[in-house]
């Protein structure tokens, strides 16, 4: 079977909906934590199997033989390596045919605070022995996106990135990348990494132009100091450990980090990434 953890998340819905597009649905398996959440996806005749990353026993059903996995990373930063590591060891027992791991752009390279439990992780995936592939995935565009209110609020953009450059794509790019190793010839993506990335890189003052543009306010770019940005955010009331993470991520945009291109986004969806002017539109014509 083909199996997706996380698949009730944003990026976890977007790859079985990719999936579902090209294989039946009685191959494509969803590991969630939360059955009712589900139920959309068990009505579309996805096979359920429940399992919470921080209850290693409830993983025991999670994988069978020959399957192939997609582990769509945690979300609760700090906690990951022990989540990722149950369903490591999960994969290891059921004796899985591929453990695909969504990580994150520059993989063993990445130097900034989030990178770390992705860093881990992937050694622990080599330990395994298991056949793997690396899906270090850049930013989402919908990281900005979803973050629209405030801007039009005070039309500005605020952050410590300078004319650091972001190489985004959405999540459906790579939600469909993720359900393209997963059905591709195995021997093509066994024991490789991606670089996963935006076809174009934008600064956020290029960003604040195209979301002046489509709205026709007035959004200025505001690069402030990592310091006063954080006040911005914890002032705004973003809990300070989540705050310090996004000071972080902007120090590594400044640094070009979020930037690479290699186009193996492109290659491997067969199409060119998401434009950042599509995702803004699509975030505008929700709001
Ligand atoms: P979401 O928060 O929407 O999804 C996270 C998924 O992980 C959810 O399905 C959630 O389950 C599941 N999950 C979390 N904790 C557990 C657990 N203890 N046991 C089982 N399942 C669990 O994030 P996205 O889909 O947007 O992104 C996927 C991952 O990518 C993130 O978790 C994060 O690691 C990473 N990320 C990458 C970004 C990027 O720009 N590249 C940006 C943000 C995150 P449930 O549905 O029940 O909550």
């Amino acid at each position: 079977s083909l199996v997706v953890t996380g698949a009730t998340g944003q990026l976890g819905r977007l790859v079985i909906d990719a999936l579902l597009a090209t294989v039946p649905a009685a191959s494509v398996v969803a590991v969630v934590r939360d059955k009712e959440k589900a139920a959309d996806l068990a009505e579309r005749g996805v096979e359920l199997r429940i399992a919470d990353y921080d209850h290693p026993e409830t993983l025991a059903g999670a994988f069978e033989a020959g399957d192939r996995v997609l582990l769509v990373s945690g979300s609760e930063v700090g906690r990951r390596v022990p989540q990722h590591t149950a369903v490591i060891d999960a994969a290891k027992a059921a004796g899985v045919a591929q453990l695909a791991y969504t990580g994150v752009l520059g993989g063993d390279e990445a130097d900034f605070d989030l990178a770390a439990e992705h860093k881990v992780t992937e050694r622990l995936i080599l330990d395994s022995g298991l056949p793997y592939t690396f899906l270090r995935n850049g930013w989402y565009t919908e990281n900005y996106t979803a973050n629209l209110a405030p801007v039009l609020a005070h039309g500005a953009v605020v952050a410590n990135a300078g004319e650091g450059r972001i190489a985004s794509a959405s999540r459906a790019d790579y939600a469909a990348a993720a359900a393209a190793v997963l059905t591709g010839p195995a021997e093509e993506h066994l024991n490789k990494a991606y670089e996963l990335s935006g076809d174009t890189a934008w600064s956020l003052a290029e960003y604040a132009a195209e979301v002046a543009a489509q709205t026709g306010r007035e959004i200025t770019y505001s690069n402030v100091p990592a310091e006063a940005h954080l006040a911005i955010l914890t002032g705004a009331g973003v809990p300070a450990p989540f705050a310090e993470i996004l000071v972080d991520v902007d120090r590594a945009v400044e640094r070009g980090a979020l930037a690479r291109r290699t186009g193996d986004l492109a290659r491997l969806i067969g199409r060119p990434t998401t434009p950042l002017a599509v995702t803004v539109k699509e975030a505008l014509d929700r709001s």
